[in-house]
């Protein structure tokens, strides 16, 4: 006999957190779940769980891979290595590449390479064609080729009119969202940080938090016309989760995420003029920061999200003005999580875990992701030491870039293994390939 066996670790799932059980993994699912299982485990390869959480895999609903184009930031390959070691079992690739997937084929060839990734890749099509925000994408072909998040990510698409013709359109696509990246260019082109008093002082053009607000209420707004569901990626203002607050709670069918930058980091990290900490939306005040966290609290917010965003280092290198925007997170999404948010008890580990497995999962329609751990499902695990203190070192992360926010940052809580259909992709911290 063959297959794993994860041993005494604690299950938490959507059911809650139960006490030490050893899970019984074999072809690809999971055979049985119990204390000390002994019977029918011969054979198998035993993964020590001992002291562990054992959580559906992570599920990212925003990663960039940067393949095609910008295989010097990231490919396939690093990116999914990278997920997995940050106990992502599936993610969900953006379309802001070049060629952009606005088209079958590119879908299908990326669909193709991520098929034998040690994550689940799945792809967000673009809204609109070249992602230029005027003609919409062949979304019917893409839905048929399995996509169901749609996005302009990268970009706003700005005009309400193609937003509009865009939410009908999913309307007849079963499952589709889309997912807006929510900031007007009218007022925030030309913008390289949040406008407030650092970018006054800094002398640094300032992208306003209105920029998100704005487009946020009109496309609640667009979202109610029409019907279907929308998406709100990588929120940062107190008065864009407001609004997603209100809505939901007159019954829209809004979902939107945050980025963990977002609730660790405020615009004051500019100050030294480093891009490592340029991002957009941009990192805002310690009041959105706040605000954030009240929002994932009060279940305003759906999920985490990475917006993981590689970038080569000469990139990075150049001065903040000019640099590209985008920071690293699989590596880090999860500690942080557990490190800024569980840890000071503004989320219960259930809580941080539903925000980066089970809801995610259930926005992009992976059903195989997001548990539960139970007899019979998909065995896509994490396997997480809560306890562990590491300090993050931008050249040991697996990513082919290194503009990690966070370096020489002390975060608890890691990773130990990556079970990823019923492989063990992850073994004590380390890639399996
Ligand atoms: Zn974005």
């Amino acid at each position: 006999m063959s297959g794993l066996l994860v041993r005494g670790g604690r299950v938490v799932d959507q059911s809650g957190a139960g006490g030490p059980v050893d899970v019984l993994v074999r072809d690809g699912h999971i055979l049985e779940v119990g204390a000390r299982l002994t019977g029918p485990t011969a054979g198998a390869t035993v993964l020590d769980a001992d002291g562990c959480v054992v959580a559906p895999g992570l599920v990212d609903l925003h990663t960039h891979l940067r393949e095609p184009g910008n295989e010097d930031a990231e490919t396939i390959e690093t990116g999914t290595r990278a997920a997995a070691l940050g106990g992502y079992t599936a993610v969900v690739a953006m379309p802001n590449t070049d060629p952009p997937l606005d088209e079958a084929a590119v879908v299908a060839s990326v669909l193709a390479r991520g098929a034998t990734a040690p994550c689940e890749v799945v792809v967000a099509g673009a809204i609109t064609k070249g992602r230029a925000g005027v003609e919409l994408a062949p979304m019917g072909e893409l839905h048929a080729l399995g996509v169901r998040l749609f996005t302009d990510d990268g970009g706003c698409v700005e005009s309400a009119a193609v937003m509009r013709h865009a939410l009908e359109y999913a309307r007849s696509l079963p499952g589709a969202v889309v997912a807006q990246h929510a900031e007007d260019p009218t007022l925030a082109t030309g913008g390289h940080m949040h406008e407030g008093a650092w970018s006054s002082r800094l002398g640094i053009p300032g992208r306003p938090a209105a920029a998100e607000a704005v487009i946020v209420a009109r496309d609640l707004m667009l979202a109610e016309l029409t019907g279907t569901p929308l998406h709100l990626l990588h929120l940062s203002t107190a008065s864009a989760l407001d609004l997603v607050r209100a809505a939901k709670a007159r019954g829209l069918a809004v979902t939107c995420e945050v980025a963990p930058h977002h609730f660790t980091l405020t615009d004051a990290a500019c100050e030294g003029f480093d891009p490592v900490f340029k991002v957009h939306p941009p990192l805002r005040t310690a009041a959105d920061v706040e605000a954030v966290r009240r929002a994932l609290a009060d279940g305003t917010v759906d999920a985490i999200a990475t917006d993981h965003a590689p970038h080569a280092p000469e990139a990075k290198e150049r001065p903040f003005e000019d640099a590209p925007p985008g920071m690293l997170g699989l590596e880090t999404a999860l500690a942080l999580t557990l490190t800024e948010l569980v840890e000071p008890g503004v989320l219960t580990i259930v809580e941080a875990l539903a925000l980066l497995s089970w809801r995610p999962a259930r926005i992009a329609g992976l059903g195989d992701h997001g548990g539960p751990v139970a007899v019979g499902r998909p065995a896509n695990l994490c396997v997480i030491d809560p306890a562990r203190r590491w300090e993050v070192d931008p050249t040991r992360l697996a990513s082919r870039a290194r503009n990690t926010p966070y370096a020489g940052r002390k975060l608890t809580g890691r990773v130990r293994h990556t079970v990823r259909a019923g492989e063990a992709v992850v073994v004590d911290g380390s890639a399996q390939r």
